[in-house]
């Protein structure tokens, strides 16, 4: 993917803009709040890759624009802002994550700390340019030139007054916020459609105490925990041997991209590496239960999950699992991605 701009948003963070070829305009469409998985290459021909939201909006920008705040001795953040330029190419997956509103129509309550701001701001651009939704911003920094995207929130929010709010909290004048401060500012917003949360981590559940705290539900709460991936979704595909009715096989039937499929299907293999290495092309990114882009849906027979980080319980009962965490367990099993 072409690097059209470098922009340093601070001192220790800058936004990255890619242009979509035509060709790719498809695969890389998105939904508000979704993120990219980027390639860091390193001296050794081998790399590592990490997510990054897109803090542009669909509906609003034409370009794609991730945004990478430095960790400090961190790999992929430091190696981004140091070393690429315009007229780079980065490699990326297409977009996935579920950190995305159900509707652009809804009256949402953002909590946004640091970089958690970037997929925030690309929700209340959504927001702003192409529905009736409104949105209240709580965005907390250590200090004031700490605050990536200032100019453009406060933008945003004088060519919408009526439809957004944002409240800045700084470490630097009001200490670090508290549950009981958290909710004391959320109170009057506790009612609102649903609750997006992003940012360090005592942050986040700082918050979701605090709105636990005033009765709201955790279906109307949505969070996104930033982390490293310790896996490599660029790696090369497994290599899988064919061995034709093995005892510890199951039969898989699986519908996918409008073709069904009959597969052997080993039981200590994921799904998602058994439809990789037999050369077809499900839908991934993070390959470690997270993100959720591989989901599919199981139509008969029994799965189990390794590992399971974002589908929730009434996601599991209309039989969603994650295809890079299942396995079989019956002897027979369909699946549609469809
Ligand atoms: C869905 C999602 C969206 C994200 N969106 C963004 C975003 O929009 N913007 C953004 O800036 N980040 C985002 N992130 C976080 C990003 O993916 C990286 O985790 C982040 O940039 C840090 O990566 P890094 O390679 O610089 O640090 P890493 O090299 O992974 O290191 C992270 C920390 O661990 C320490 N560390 C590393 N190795 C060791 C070790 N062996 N022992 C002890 N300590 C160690 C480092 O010193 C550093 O402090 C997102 C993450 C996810 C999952």
């Amino acid at each position: 993917m072409p690097v059209l701009n470098v922009i340093a948003e601070t001192a220790d963070a800058c936004s990255i803009v890619l242009g979509v070829p035509e060709e790719l305009r498809g695969r890389f469409t998105y939904r508000p709040g979704q993120f990219l998985t980027v390639r860091i290459p390193d001296g050794e021909g081998a790399g590592a890759a990490r997510c990054y939201s897109l803090s542009s909006a669909p509906g609003a920008d034409p370009t794609l624009r991730i945004t990478v705040k430095r960790v400090k001795g961190g790999y992929g953040s430091n190696w981004l802002c140091d070393h690429v330029r315009p007229g780079d190419t980065l490699e990326v997956l297409p977009p996935s994550g579920r950190f995305t509103p159900d509707s652009l129509e809804a009256d949402l309550l953002l909590f946004a700390a640091g970089s958690g701001i970037t997929p925030v701001i690309s929700i209340v651009n959504a927001l702003l340019a192409g529905s009736a939704g409104s949105a209240v911003l709580f965005y907390a920094n250590r200090d004031e030139a700490s605050v990536i995207f200032a100019g453009e929130l406060r933008d945003l929010a004088a060519s919408a007054p009526d439809r957004l709010q944002v409240v800045h909290l700084l470490e630097s004048l009001q200490g670090l916020p508290t549950v009981a401060s958290l909710a004391a500012l959320a109170a009057p917003h506790a009612a609102r459609d649903a609750a997006f949360i992003c940012g360090p981590a005592p942050f986040m559940d700082a918050v979701g105490e605090a709105l636990g705290s005033l009765g709201m539900g955790r279906e109307r709460i949505v969070m996104e925990r930033f982390h490293s991936l310790s896996g490599d979704p660029f790696a090369a595909v497994e290599n899988i041997p064919e061995e034709s009715g093995a005892a510890d096989s199951a039969q898989l039937k699986v519908a996918l991209n409008g073709d069904e499929h009959l597969l052997e299907w080993p039981t200590k293999i994921s799904l998602l590496a058994l439809l990789r290495a037999r050369g077809l092309q499900p839908p991934f990114s993070c390959e470690e239960g997270f993100c959720g882009a591989c989901a599919c849906r199981v139509l008969a027979g029994e799965t189990k999950m390794l590992c399971n980080d974002v589908l929730e319980d009434e996601d599991l009962e209309e039989g969603l699992v994650l295809s890079c965490q299942a396995l079989p367990m019956s002897d027979e099993v369909e699946v549609t991605f469809d």
